[in-house]
């Protein structure tokens, strides 16, 4: 301290704590602008499982960087982390520019699962065809109800392209068996996120078709209302 004050030498000692005083204000006001600022470049986030944090959007683009951004805040590998809007159904592409989610309140995110194939036993010794990839593996499969194998992350990735395509129902590619979203979810071993998410996906599409399926109806009564009694 004393040689602080040996720098103001002639200096009143008075008058080195105000410049003192200043200074520190200064760099106190400085500090908070600069959080501000900082704030400014950071977005709320929660997982659909519940977990909250904050997470740095500066310089963000596209969805692709701000998964870099969010698999640092999660600890999570960027391959597990995803964005999404779980109220319609979307998975965000990585291309998807960043502004179509700006103007939100927060981030929802969806953690995958890394390791589908833990817990997975393939029955039987012999290793069996996949009736997904089509391909004999010695890798760990499920059995399905219709009695076909597939690889978790075989069943995961076709559940994925079903339900985002906009399928109601996933059946199995082989024998054309309905395969239910209990047996799509355990056997594909989904994380708790991916749970909420696909599942209420499949929710949406099934809604949206029933919403179809009545407007052609109502469409075709009304052309069979049309016809004249007399013919
Ligand atoms: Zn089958």
């Amino acid at each position: 301290m004393q040689s602080t004050i040996n720098d103001f030498s002639g200096t009143p000692h008075r008058a080195v704590t105000i410049e003192k005083g200043t200074k520190e204000a200064n760099r106190i006001t400085s500090e908070r602008a600069d959080d501000d600022e900082e704030n400014d470049k950071m977005m709320d986030f929660r997982t659909l499982s519940g977990l909250q944090g904050r997470c740095s959007v500066k310089n963000v683009t596209v969805i692709s960087e701000l998964r870099d951004n969010l698999s640092i805040a999660l600890s999570e590998k960027k391959q597990n982390v995803w964005v999404v809007q779980e109220d319609k159904g979307i998975l965000y592409k990585d291309e998807t520019p960043f502004t179509e989610l700006e103007n939100r309140k927060q981030i929802e995110v969806m953690i995958g699962n890394s390791e589908r194939s833990v817990g997975r036993i393939c029955e039987g010794k012999e290793p069996k065809l996949d009736v997904i990839s089509n391909s004999t593996g010695a890798s760990q499969k499920s059995r399905m109800s219709c009695k076909h194998f597939t690889e978790p992350e075989n069943l995961f990735n076709y559940t994925k392209e079903n339900i985002l395509g906009g399928n109601a129902e996933v059946k199995c590619p082989k024998c054309d068996a309905l395969w239910e979203m209990v047996e799509l979810v355990t056997k594909s071993n989904m994380s708790p996120d991916e749970q909420i998410f696909f599942g209420k996906a499949m929710f949406i599409n099934t809604q949206t078709k029933k919403t179809l399926t009545h407007l052609v109806h109502k469409e075709l009564s009304k052309k069979i209302l049309l016809i004249p009694s007399y013919i």
